[in-house]
């Protein structure tokens, strides 16, 4: 991943077009393998000049508000699914019009929106999201089956009675796992759920599968799913809708070095701020990989750990809020003013979740295209955005 860096403007989230095709490919090919469908989950991935590439591999994407069911129904062509854990009256009168997926989290809200759902202008399949309460994700605020989570039904609250209408099951308990986790989470599922199941025409596994990871275990979801098929053949379609596994390792953001500033050690001062561009860094929490830069004296070869290599500084952003710093890290020359540096992995839950806090103006959006050697500026923010949605 050898970038021109000269021909991009700082900061920048760089999408590699050729290493999302790579992606897609994977999740391809588990489609090809299970005849499953799989959706994009617009939650980790959002950047929808993208959408028509990605079609052409997925099915459909999946939403979890109005904003993102209509960027789907608009750009995404496919099925719209979608998933929130309450929805509100005005936005089903929406909804109805342009989804075909509803799942309900909770028996009140399937009653509350059936005769809407069943009245509506296009026929929308209905579902529940249930929650089997098996914990395999180890980060407490990303765990949908914590004790005390609204995320779906627990067995103890699903009611038989009212499955009338419903055509479908839902759950989601994964995040950025492999697939022996969907592995001990199905047999939990099926043994609470699974006479349930037998009535359904289609169920959807979630997301959080880490499907295009190097080390995920593509044969066992496969097996999976066709084992879970062959037990359900009442089932037509079991639905995947990852978010991140679609973006994995296919983005960069590009950033200068602003200043080097010295207090018990040195602090390069970055264009791109931890807490507006890549929230995750200090949500998550985790440290991002500096994958090379180039400097005035040429190329910079990755960022270490802190005196892994003989030059360590601390790379902070340009905000006032005192911890947005990215982390310590060392590299073989010193830095210096300009030089720019690449931090990995930045196409997931980057773009959809940043901020113009402090008034730091966004990344621009840049489109590589690998066969081409294009590098497109997709999208430029500028003072009018940071205005627009304050007033
Ligand atoms: C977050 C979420 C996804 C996508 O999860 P990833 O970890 O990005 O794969 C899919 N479905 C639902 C309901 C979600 O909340």
């Amino acid at each position: 991943m050898d970038y021109d860096l000269n021909k991009l403007t700082t900061p920048c989230y760089l999408i590699d077009l050729g290493l999302l095709k790579k992606n897609l490919e994977i999740l391809k090919s588990v489609q090809d393998r299970t005849k499953c469908k799989i959706l994009l989950a617009q939650k980790g991935y959002a950047a929808w000049s993208t959408y028509d590439l990605c079609s052409q591999y997925l099915v459909g994407s999946a939403a979890s508000s109005l904003h993102e069911a209509k960027l789907g129904a608009e750009n995404f062509p496919g099925e719209v699914h979608l998933c929130a854990p309450a929805y509100r009256d005005d936005d089903m009168d929406e909804y109805i019009q342009i989804v075909d997926h509803i799942v309900f989290n909770s028996f009140t809200q399937w009653q509350r929106f059936k005769a809407k759902t069943q009245n509506a202008p296009r026929k929308i399949e209905c579902g529940l999201r249930i929650n089997p309460m098996h914990s395999e994700v180890k980060t407490k605020i990303y765990d949908p089956c914590a004790p005390g989570s609204r995320l779906g039904i627990p067995i103890d609250q699903f009611d038989a009675d009212a499955l009338d209408g419903i055509t479908g099951l839902h759950f989601h308990t994964l995040c950025e796992l492999n697939a022996d986790s969907l592995q001990r989470t199905l047999p939990v599922v099926e043994k609470q759920f699974g006479e349930f199941i037998k009535q359904m025409d289609w169920i959807n596994f979630g997301g959080g599968h880490h499907i295009t990871r190097p080390d995920y275990d593509v044969d066992l979801l496969c097996d999976l799913i066709t084992g879970f098929a062959k037990r359900y053949p009442n089932l037509n379609t079991i639905y995947l809708e990852p978010g991140e596994a679609i973006a994995l390792n296919t983005g960069v953001l590009v950033t200068s070095v602003l200043d080097i500033v010295h207090n018990a050690m040195d602090i390069a001062i970055l264009d791109t701020s931890c807490s507006a561009h890549m929230p995750d860094v200090l949500e998550m929490p985790y440290r991002p990989v500096i994958i090379s830069g180039a400097g005035c004296s040429g190329h910079i070869t990755g960022g270490g750990q802190p005196n892994e290599k003989q030059h360590t500084y601390r790379l902070a952003g340009p905000t006032c809020l005192a911890g947005d710093v990215i982390g310590d890290y060392s590299f073989d020359k010193p830095l210096n003013i300009g030089d720019k540096l690449l931090f990995g992995d930045m196409a997931h839950y980057t773009m959809v979740k940043n901020t113009m806090f402090n008034g730091i103006n966004l990344p621009d959006i840049v489109l590589y295209d690998p066969d081409k050697d294009e590098y497109k500026l997709q999208r430029q923010f500028t003072y009018e955005d940071f205005k627009n949605r304050l007033s």
